[in-house]
C-alpha cells in the first residue's frame, strides 16, 4: 500500500470496528495499480453519513446530500462517501435522486469505467467486479455496463472517456467509443464548467494527442464552444501536443487559442464561453497578443513591456508551439528593460501639476504615455529631470 493509503488506514479500521464496510475507491486505486503517484484518497463505506459523523471527532459536510463527509485526521481531509445507487436520469447529467445502500457492488455499478470501479480493502485485496484489472493491464477504457445507457445517464462521462484516454494513454474500447459517437450531442446538456475540467485535463495528458483525436473522431468537439468546425486547426493542435506537453492550465489554453489562430479579443470571447477565470483570460489575452506578433517577426521592446506578467506564460507557449524564436533572448531582453511598469516611471501626474503647472485632464495621460513609450524604447533615460524636460516639450506642443 502506498503511504497515502497507509495514513488513511485508521479511518477504515474505525469504520470496520463499528461494523461497517470501508474501502479505498476511485482514481487512487486505479493509479496505485498502475504504479502511478496518487493525489486524493477516496473512501467508500456502508455507513450512512450520520453514522460516519458519530464515529469521528472532526468532520465537514462537504456533500452530505450525496453522502460525502470529509473526515479530518492529522490535518489531512478524507472524502468518505456512503455506498449509493442512482435512480433514473431524466436530464442527461444527474440522477433524479441518490439512495444510500449497504452494498459495495451497487456502488461500483454506477461508476463510469471499469478501471474506475475497483475497490481496495484495507488488507490490500482488490474487489474487481467488472474485470477492471484486466482492462488496466490491457490499457483499455471500457464503460461499466451498457455504454449507451451510461452516457444517457450522464453525458459528461463521454468527456471523461477522452480525458482518461489522454491521461492514462488507454484505448477506448470499441462499444464505448461507438456509444460516444452516437451520443456526442448529449454533451449539450452538460454545464460548461464541468466539460472544462475534463478538457483541461485532457490537454495536459501524457497522450493528449490521442485524446484529442478521439474527441474529434467521435465529434464531441462539435458540442464544445468555439471548437465546432475547426477540425483542421485541431488536427494541427493534436499533432503539436504529440511533441509538446503544456505544464499548466494557462499554457494549455493559450496554446489552444494560438493554434486556433485567434486574435487577442477573440481569445477573450472564446475563453469567456468556457467560463475561464479572469486571471487565465488576462494572461492568455496578453500572451496571444505577443505570440501573434512573434509569428510575424521580431517584436519591439514595447510589445514585451506590455506583455508584462504574462511573458513567462507566453514564452513557455512559444516554446511549445511551432514558432522558432529564441525565447531565452526575449526573456533576457525583457529583464533588461529600463522599466517594467508605469509605476517605475520617474515621472508622475503629480510632477506634471507641481513642476509644469498643468491641470489634470486627458492631456495628462497622453503625455505620460508618450514618456513611458520613449523610456521603454530606450530613447530617454528614466530620470526625473530628463523626463520632466520631455514632458515640458510635449505640453508645449499640446497647447499649440
Ligand atoms: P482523477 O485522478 O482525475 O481524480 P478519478 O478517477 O479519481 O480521477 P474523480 O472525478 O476524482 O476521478 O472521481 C472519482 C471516482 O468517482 C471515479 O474514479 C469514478 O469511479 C467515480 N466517478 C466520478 N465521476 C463520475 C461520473 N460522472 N460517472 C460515474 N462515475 C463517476
Ligand atoms: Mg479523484
Amino acid at each position: 500500500l502506498p503511504a497515502e493509503f497507509k495514513a488513511a488506514l485508521p479511518i477504515l479500521e474505525t469504520l470496520e470496528n463499528a461494523g461497517y464496510e470501508a474501502y479505498f475507491v476511485g482514481g487512487s486505486v486505479r493509479d496505485t495499480l498502475l504504479e502511478k503517484p496518487i493525489h486524493d484518497v477516496d473512501i467508500a463505506t456502508s455507513a450512512y453519513p450520520e453514522e460516519v459523523k458519530t464515529l469521528f471527532n472532526s468532520t465537514v459536510d462537504t456533500g452530505i446530500e450525496h453522502g460525502t463527509v470529509m473526515i479530518l485526521d492529522h490535518g489531512q481531509g478524507y472524502e468518505t462517501t456512503t455506498f449509493r445507487t442512482e435512480s433514473t436520469y431524466t436530464d442527461f447529467r444527474r440522477p433524479d435522486e441518490v439512495t444510500f445502500v449497504r452494498s459495495l457492488a451497487e456502488d461500483l455499478k454506477r461508476r463510469d469505467f471499469t478501471v474506475n470501479a475497483l475497490a481496495l480493502k484495507p488488507n490490500g485485496e482488490v474487489v474487481d467486479l467488472f474485470d477492471g484489472v484486466r482492462d488496466l493491464q490491457n490499457k483499455i477504457l471500457r464503460a461499466v455496463g451498457q455504454a449507451e445507457e451510461r452516457f444517457h445517464e450522464d453525458a459528461l462521462r463521454m468527456m471523461r472517456a477522452v480525458r482518461f484516454a489522454a491521461q492514462l494513454d488507454f484505448k477506448i474500447e470499441e462499444h464505448t467509443r461507438a456509444a460516444i459517437k452516437d451520443n456526442a450531442a448529449l454533451l449539450e446538456h452538460i454545464a460548461i464548467e464541468r466539460i472544462n475540467v475534463e478538457f483541461t485535463k485532457l490537454l495536459q495528458g501524457s497522450n493528449a494527442r490521442y485524446g484529442l483525436l478521439e474527441m474529434m473522431a467521435t465529434k464531441l468537439n462539435n458540442y464544445m464552444p468555439g471548437l465546432e468546425n475547426v477540425d483542421i486547426d485541431l488536427l494541427g493542435f493534436a499533432e503539436l501536443l504529440g511533441q509538446a506537453q503544456p505544464k499548466d492550465d494557462t499554457q494549455a489554453w493559450t496554446l489552444l487559442a494560438f493554434e486556433l489562430g485567434l486574435t487577442p479579443s477573440d481569445t477573450v470571447i472564446f475563453m469567456k464561453k468556457w467560463k475561464q477565470s479572469a486571471a487565465l483570460i488576462g494572461t492568455a489575452k496578453k500572451s496571444i497578443a505577443l505570440l501573434n506578433e512573434l509569428r510575424k517577426g521580431p517584436v519591439s521592446a514595447w510589445q514585451l513591456y506590455t506583455t508584462g506578467q504574462a511573458l513567462e506564460n507566453a514564452l513557455a507557449v512559444a516554446d511549445l508551439s511551432e514558432l522558432e524564436v529564441d525565447t531565452q533572448a526575449l526573456a533576457t531582453q525583457f529583464t533588461a528593460l529600463p522599466i517594467h511598469d508605469k509605476r517605475d516611471l520617474a515621472l508622475t501626474g503629480a510632477d506634471l501639476t507641481q513642476e509644469l503647472g498643468l491641470q489634470p485632464g486627458p492631456i495628462f495621460g497622453k503625455i505620460l504615455h508618450q514618456v513611458e513609450q520613449q523610456v521603454v524604447a530606450g530613447e530617454r533615460t528614466n530620470q526625473a529631470s530628463e523626463l520632466l524636460a520631455v514632458a515640458r516639450t510635449l505640453a508645449e506642443k499640446e497647447k499649440k
